[in-house]
Protein backbone atom coordinates (compact mmCIF):
# COMPACT_ATOMS: atom_id res chain seq x y z
CA UNK A 1 0.00 0.00 0.00
CA UNK A 2 1.37 3.38 -0.74
CA UNK A 3 1.17 6.01 1.81
CA UNK A 4 -0.07 9.33 0.38
CA UNK A 5 1.77 12.45 1.68
CA UNK A 6 -0.21 14.39 2.45
CA UNK A 7 1.30 17.58 2.90
CA UNK A 8 2.56 17.64 -0.64
CA UNK A 9 -1.12 16.73 -1.99
CA UNK A 10 -2.54 19.20 -4.48
CA UNK A 11 -6.17 19.06 -4.30
CA UNK A 12 -8.23 21.31 -6.75
CA UNK A 13 -12.23 21.48 -7.42
CA UNK A 14 -13.43 22.11 -10.53
CA UNK A 15 -16.59 22.65 -12.50
CA UNK A 16 -15.94 21.74 -16.40
CA UNK A 17 -19.26 23.08 -17.75
CA UNK A 18 -19.38 19.87 -19.94
CA UNK A 19 -16.60 21.52 -21.91
CA UNK A 20 -13.63 19.99 -23.75
CA UNK A 21 -11.61 23.11 -23.41
CA UNK A 22 -11.82 23.76 -19.57
CA UNK A 23 -11.21 19.33 -19.33
CA UNK A 24 -7.84 20.36 -21.62
CA UNK A 25 -6.94 23.11 -19.34
CA UNK A 26 -7.49 20.23 -16.04
CA UNK A 27 -5.28 17.46 -18.13
CA UNK A 28 -2.60 19.88 -18.91
CA UNK A 29 -2.59 20.30 -14.89
CA UNK A 30 -2.51 17.08 -13.57
CA UNK A 31 0.30 15.84 -16.05
CA UNK A 32 2.45 18.15 -14.27
CA UNK A 33 1.36 16.85 -10.99
CA UNK A 34 3.16 14.29 -8.90
CA UNK A 35 0.93 13.64 -5.87
CA UNK A 36 -2.97 15.67 -6.65
CA UNK A 37 -6.80 14.99 -6.37
CA UNK A 38 -9.32 16.28 -8.42
CA UNK A 39 -12.56 16.43 -7.77
CA UNK A 40 -14.89 17.83 -10.78
CA UNK A 41 -18.02 18.18 -11.43
CA UNK A 42 -20.30 18.30 -14.49
CA UNK A 43 -17.69 16.67 -16.94
CA UNK A 44 -17.46 16.55 -20.55
CA UNK A 45 -19.06 13.40 -21.62
CA UNK A 46 -19.64 11.47 -24.89
CA UNK A 47 -21.25 8.40 -25.19
CA UNK A 48 -21.66 7.63 -21.25
CA UNK A 49 -18.02 8.10 -20.72
CA UNK A 50 -16.14 11.24 -19.34
CA UNK A 51 -14.05 12.49 -22.27
CA UNK A 52 -10.84 14.39 -22.54
CA UNK A 53 -9.21 12.80 -19.03
CA UNK A 54 -8.34 9.72 -20.09
CA UNK A 55 -5.43 7.79 -20.71
CA UNK A 56 -3.55 9.67 -17.28
CA UNK A 57 -1.45 7.95 -15.84
CA UNK A 58 -3.88 8.07 -12.48
CA UNK A 59 -7.39 7.00 -11.76
CA UNK A 60 -10.93 8.01 -12.91
CA UNK A 61 -13.73 7.51 -10.75
CA UNK A 62 -17.39 8.14 -11.77
CA UNK A 63 -20.51 6.36 -11.55
CA UNK A 64 -20.37 4.18 -14.71
CA UNK A 65 -24.22 3.14 -14.26
CA UNK A 66 -25.72 6.49 -15.33
CA UNK A 67 -25.45 8.30 -19.11
CA UNK A 68 -24.32 11.62 -17.86
CA UNK A 69 -22.66 11.09 -14.86
CA UNK A 70 -22.23 15.02 -13.38
CA UNK A 71 -19.43 14.58 -10.33
CA UNK A 72 -16.09 12.67 -11.08
CA UNK A 73 -13.00 12.26 -8.71
CA UNK A 74 -9.23 12.06 -10.47
CA UNK A 75 -6.42 10.44 -8.21
CA UNK A 76 -2.72 10.17 -9.54
CA UNK A 77 -1.33 6.67 -9.49
CA UNK A 78 0.74 7.23 -5.88
CA UNK A 79 -2.92 7.63 -4.05
CA UNK A 80 -4.61 4.89 -2.84
CA UNK A 81 -8.17 5.43 -3.62
CA UNK A 82 -11.22 3.32 -2.85
CA UNK A 83 -14.85 4.06 -3.71
CA UNK A 84 -17.17 4.52 -0.76
CA UNK A 85 -19.89 2.71 -3.19
CA UNK A 86 -22.55 3.53 -0.63
CA UNK A 87 -22.34 7.14 -1.81
CA UNK A 88 -21.32 7.01 -5.67
CA UNK A 89 -24.24 8.11 -7.78
CA UNK A 90 -24.75 10.42 -10.48
CA UNK A 91 -24.51 13.71 -8.68
CA UNK A 92 -21.96 12.30 -6.43
CA UNK A 93 -18.68 10.54 -5.81
CA UNK A 94 -17.19 9.69 -2.68
CA UNK A 95 -13.69 7.68 -2.10
CA UNK A 96 -11.47 6.79 0.82
CA UNK A 97 -8.01 7.59 0.36
CA UNK A 98 -5.58 5.51 2.36
CA UNK A 99 -2.37 8.01 4.13
CA UNK A 100 -0.99 6.12 6.41
CA UNK A 101 -1.40 2.39 7.43
CA UNK A 102 -4.06 3.51 10.06
CA UNK A 103 -5.42 7.01 9.04
CA UNK A 104 -8.45 7.02 6.11
CA UNK A 105 -10.13 10.54 4.67
CA UNK A 106 -12.72 10.67 2.95
CA UNK A 107 -12.75 13.07 -0.26
CA UNK A 108 -15.96 13.80 -2.77
CA UNK A 109 -17.45 15.35 -5.40
CA UNK A 110 -20.76 16.39 -5.60
CA UNK A 111 -23.11 18.47 -7.85
CA UNK A 112 -25.96 19.65 -6.37
CA UNK A 113 -28.58 20.75 -9.29
CA UNK A 114 -30.20 23.97 -8.69
CA UNK A 115 -34.39 22.46 -9.14
CA UNK A 116 -33.56 20.38 -5.86
CA UNK A 117 -33.73 21.48 -2.15
CA UNK A 118 -30.33 21.67 -0.48
CA UNK A 119 -27.97 19.89 0.83
CA UNK A 120 -28.55 16.42 -1.24
CA UNK A 121 -29.53 13.38 1.24
CA UNK A 122 -26.42 11.24 -0.24
CA UNK A 123 -24.90 14.26 1.19
CA UNK A 124 -26.06 14.17 4.60
CA UNK A 125 -26.03 10.50 4.56
CA UNK A 126 -22.03 10.92 4.15
CA UNK A 127 -21.50 13.55 6.30
CA UNK A 128 -23.87 11.67 8.75
CA UNK A 129 -21.65 8.53 7.90
CA UNK A 130 -18.15 10.00 8.35
CA UNK A 131 -19.33 11.52 11.83
CA UNK A 132 -20.34 8.49 12.98
CA UNK A 133 -16.82 6.66 11.83
CA UNK A 134 -15.16 8.85 12.65
CA UNK A 135 -13.02 10.10 9.05
CA UNK A 136 -12.14 13.41 8.26
CA UNK A 137 -13.99 14.45 5.31
CA UNK A 138 -12.92 16.97 2.47
CA UNK A 139 -15.87 17.92 -0.15
CA UNK A 140 -15.85 19.60 -3.49
CA UNK A 141 -19.12 20.86 -4.79
CA UNK A 142 -20.75 22.82 -7.25
CA UNK A 143 -23.67 24.25 -4.89
CA UNK A 144 -25.04 26.25 -7.62
CA UNK A 145 -24.98 29.10 -5.36
CA UNK A 146 -25.06 32.51 -6.82
CA UNK A 147 -23.92 35.96 -5.71
CA UNK A 148 -22.46 38.80 -8.02
CA UNK A 149 -19.26 38.93 -5.52
CA UNK A 150 -18.68 35.28 -7.27
CA UNK A 151 -19.25 36.83 -10.57
CA UNK A 152 -22.94 35.82 -11.23
CA UNK A 153 -25.32 38.69 -12.43
CA UNK A 154 -28.10 37.82 -8.96
CA UNK A 155 -28.02 36.08 -6.32
CA UNK A 156 -29.65 33.52 -5.68
CA UNK A 157 -30.88 32.08 -2.18
CA UNK A 158 -28.21 30.04 -1.97
CA UNK A 159 -25.77 32.49 -2.19
CA UNK A 160 -27.69 34.33 0.97
CA UNK A 161 -26.20 33.17 4.25
CA UNK A 162 -27.45 33.37 7.75
CA UNK A 163 -23.62 32.50 9.48
CA UNK A 164 -21.91 35.69 10.88
CA UNK A 165 -19.01 35.66 9.41
CA UNK A 166 -18.21 37.62 6.34
CA UNK A 167 -20.08 36.46 3.01
CA UNK A 168 -17.13 38.35 0.80
CA UNK A 169 -14.10 37.21 2.50
CA UNK A 170 -15.40 34.73 5.32
CA UNK A 171 -12.86 36.12 7.75
CA UNK A 172 -14.34 37.98 10.25
CA UNK A 173 -17.48 38.83 11.85
CA UNK A 174 -20.05 41.03 9.18
CA UNK A 175 -19.95 43.84 11.02
CA UNK A 176 -20.33 47.50 9.59
CA UNK A 177 -16.72 48.44 10.20
CA UNK A 178 -15.66 45.30 8.35
CA UNK A 179 -17.09 45.54 5.52
CA UNK A 180 -16.89 49.74 5.19
CA UNK A 181 -13.45 50.05 6.43
CA UNK A 182 -11.56 46.67 5.88
CA UNK A 183 -12.74 44.10 4.44
CA UNK A 184 -10.13 43.17 1.40
CA UNK A 185 -12.46 41.12 -1.06
CA UNK A 186 -14.74 44.42 -1.54
CA UNK A 187 -11.67 46.80 -1.61
CA UNK A 188 -12.03 47.56 -4.93
CA UNK A 189 -16.17 48.76 -4.56
CA UNK A 190 -15.48 50.52 -1.63
CA UNK A 191 -12.78 52.47 -3.55
CA UNK A 192 -15.20 52.92 -6.86
CA UNK A 193 -17.72 54.24 -4.22
CA UNK A 194 -16.47 55.41 -0.82
CA UNK A 195 -12.51 56.45 -1.46
CA UNK A 196 -10.86 55.11 1.39
CA UNK A 197 -12.75 56.00 4.47
CA UNK A 198 -10.75 56.44 7.91
CA UNK A 199 -13.96 55.81 10.22
CA UNK A 200 -17.81 55.07 10.21
CA UNK A 201 -19.35 58.60 10.79
CA UNK A 202 -16.80 59.49 7.83
CA UNK A 203 -18.50 56.80 5.65
CA UNK A 204 -21.90 58.01 6.98
CA UNK A 205 -22.01 61.56 5.58
CA UNK A 206 -21.84 59.61 2.08
CA UNK A 207 -25.04 58.57 2.31
CA UNK A 208 -25.55 58.08 -1.94
CA UNK A 209 -21.41 56.81 -2.19
CA UNK A 210 -23.21 53.85 0.63
CA UNK A 211 -25.79 53.14 -1.72
CA UNK A 212 -24.14 52.54 -4.53
CA UNK A 213 -21.88 50.47 -2.84
CA UNK A 214 -24.49 48.38 -1.17
CA UNK A 215 -26.05 47.66 -4.35
CA UNK A 216 -23.14 47.34 -6.51
CA UNK A 217 -22.04 44.23 -4.11
CA UNK A 218 -26.12 43.71 -4.03
CA UNK A 219 -26.22 43.57 -0.52
CA UNK A 220 -29.48 45.44 0.30
CA UNK A 221 -31.81 42.99 0.12
ZN1 LIG B 1 -14.93 40.44 4.63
Amino acid sequence: MMACPSSKTSLVQANLHHSETASAQLRKWLEVQRTAIALIQEPWVGAGKIKGLNNLKGKLFYSSEHDKPRACIYTTKDICAQPLTDFCSRDMYAVAIQYTQESRLVVASVYMPEEDTPPPHDLSRLVNFCERTGLEVVIGTDSNAHHPLWGMEKPNERGVTDSPLCRACMGEEETAAHVLLKCPEVATYRAKHLGTPGSLPEVACNIKGLLSFFGEISWLE
